[in-house]
């Protein structure tokens, strides 16, 4: 198996802001050949933009992870591109926090076809590839949420508690070839809470999030778990801004 980050092929889904993106660049400087997925074409060609001008090695396909094809087109792009995939990082997600009386069932339905299915598909699109090389690290994006439940947040903690049951899957499956790395962030400053339609709940957490730490910090994290030696496998990291309750 490859060491290190240099020239590793590594996928990043929901690239085109908050963490993804802050990973993308951390990454491109550490010398890893980028695949970049999300829906925003204009956000991804312009962070590939970026980075290629910085000397980094990066490209990007639209890929809706809601959409199992699109996510195995994106696994697809960067073997053509680069033949084989050292690492996916399943990003995409979102939070549209509510009280359950509210019934905003649509959004209960966006979460689990984002959070959940998006990482099962990502998985499914890159599994295969990773046995044929005896070789892969899957990094899922769960939350202090996946640890513990918050007010008006049961269904986002219910995707991000289902993500943590993935990955501590992933690390028994993977046996000696994959490494499973479950990354659990507090309130980190980025374009998240936009999804949060009812007032009352953006209220309360934009409050929270003023103690939110920056992208880099969860960046940082990822590149951690990346770099070490093949024999070491980081299950799980929780970064919160050291103001968190
Ligand atoms: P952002 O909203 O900034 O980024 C979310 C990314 O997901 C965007 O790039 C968006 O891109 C992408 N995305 C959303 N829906 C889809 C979709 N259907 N298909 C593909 N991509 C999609 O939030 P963060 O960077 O904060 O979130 C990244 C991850 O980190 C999420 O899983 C989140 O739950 C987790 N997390 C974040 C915390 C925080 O405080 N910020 C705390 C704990 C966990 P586009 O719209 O272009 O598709």
């Amino acid at each position: 198996a490859k060491q290190g980050i240099q020239d590793k092929v590594i996928i990043i889904t929901g690239a085109s802001s908050g963490l993804g993106e802050a990973t993308a660049h951390r990454l491109a400087k550490a010398g890893a050949k980028l695949v970049l997925g999300a829906r925003r074409e204009d956000r991804l060609q312009a962070l590939r933009d970026a980075i290629v001008d910085q000397g980094g090695e990066a490209i990007y396909r639209v890929a809706d992870v809601t959409d199992r094809d699109q996510v195995e087109a994106l696994a697809q792009a960067a073997k053509e591109a680069y033949g084989r995939i050292d690492v996916l990082v399943n990003n995409a997600g979102l939070m549209p926090l509510s009280p359950l009386d509210q019934l905003k069932v649509d959004e209960w339905e966006q979460m689990v076809d984002v959070n959940i299915k998006g990482v099962l598909y990502g998985l499914a699109s890159v599994l295969p590839t990773m046995r044929e090389q005896h070789a892969g690290h899957i990094i899922n994006l769960s939350s202090v949420a996946g640890h513990v439940v918050f007010p008006s947040a049961a269904v986002y903690c219910a995707t991000k508690y289902a993500v943590k049951a993935l990955s501590e899957g992933i690390r028994q499956e993977g046996g000696e070839e994959i490494r499973s790395t479950n990354i659990s962030p507090g309130a980190v400053s980025t374009e998240l809470t936009q999804t949060i339609s009812d007032a009352e709940t953006a209220k309360g957490v934009n409050e929270l999030y003023e103690m939110a730490i920056d992208a880099d910090a969860i960046a940082r994290a990822i590149v951690y778990a990346i770099e070490q030696p093949a024999d070491v496998d980081v299950n799980e990291l929780i970064i919160r801004p050291t103001k968190q309750p």
